[in-house]
């Protein structure tokens, strides 16, 4: 479904995000996966090539708080391919913290992770995509930005957040031929939900429907759908990949 398409993903190291990068892979596309540092780029890529040889995936690991490293690296993909097709801004730290023990460097650090590096990337996916006059930017939400959360609150904070700029940018974009979308995440069974109480993922795990923590694929396969002309017509969407979870 995606043949000749070059994609970024961001967080695509492990957890949903490498999920996204094999599908992704999988569907044809050509992709390069955005990890926190040099190492862990490239451990995700030998991985990859490990299992498959010939999959057309290469690691960048910029800065992604600062604008002017995303848009070096960025504009280097676009000279190298020609076009940047698909964006999938994933990568994400959450909060746990109730308010009274949260300093304000601690929320900075997670709104600066989970929007302004969303930002950063989108501008500077968005600028190629422009000229392109097409492109899709798909953002990793989270179900806590329907029902917030007891804790942590710079995290359904930033989550909240990027609904608004999914819907806003969709708007903005929409005359270029550029689609925004997010996918909103349950219970997921990643590093980030592992490293939550055991008390708590229980609790999370009996509270889901349909009787089932999302896997990663689950995710991947719903950005898969929308990258694709399947979608072509859905833009400005946050679709819930939750197992209908309600809290
Ligand atoms: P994870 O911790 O396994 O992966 C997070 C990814 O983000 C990693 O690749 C990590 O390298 C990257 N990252 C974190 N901080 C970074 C930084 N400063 N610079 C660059 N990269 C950085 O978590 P995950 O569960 O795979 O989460 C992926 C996304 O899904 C996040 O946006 C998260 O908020 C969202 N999400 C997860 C769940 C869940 O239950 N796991 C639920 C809802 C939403």
């Amino acid at each position: 479904m995606l043949t000749n398409k070059v994609a970024i993903v961001t967080g695509g190291t492990r957890g949903i995000g490498l999920a996204m990068v094999k599908a992704l892979l999988e569907e044809g596309a050509t992709v390069v996966l955005a990890g926190s540092r040099e190492e862990t780029a490239n451990k995700a890529v030998e991985g990859i090539k490990a299992e498959n040889p010939d999959a057309k995936v290469e690691g960048i690991w910029p800065d992604l708080t600062k604008y002017e490293d995303v848009k070096a690296c960025f504009d280097k993909i676009y000279e190298k391919y020609g076009h940047i097709d698909i964006l999938c801004n994933n990568a994400g730290v959450s909060a746990r913290d109730l308010i009274e023990d949260t300093t304000q460097e601690m929320f900075e650090k997670v709104i600066d992770i989970n929007v302004i590096a969303v930002f950063n990337c989108s501008k500077a996916a968005y600028e190629h995509m422009m000229v392109q006059k097409s492109g899709c930017i798909i953002n990793t939400s989270s179900m806590v930005s329907q029902y917030g959360q007891p804790s942590g609150l710079a995290y359904p904070t930033s989550k909240f957040a990027i609904n608004g700029l999914t819907l806003s940018l969709a708007r903005e974009g929409a005359k270029y031929g550029i689609r925004v979308n997010a996918v909103a995440p349950g219970v997921t069974n990643t590093d980030m939900v592992k490293a939550l109480p055991e008390d708590m993922r229980e609790k999370l795990k009996a509270s889901l429907p349909l009787g089932r923590m999302g896997e990663p694929e689950d995710i991947a396969n719903a950005v898969v759908f929308l990258a694709s002309d399947h979608a072509s017509y859905i833009s400005g969407q946050t679709i819930r990949v939750d197992g209908l979870a309600t809290v």
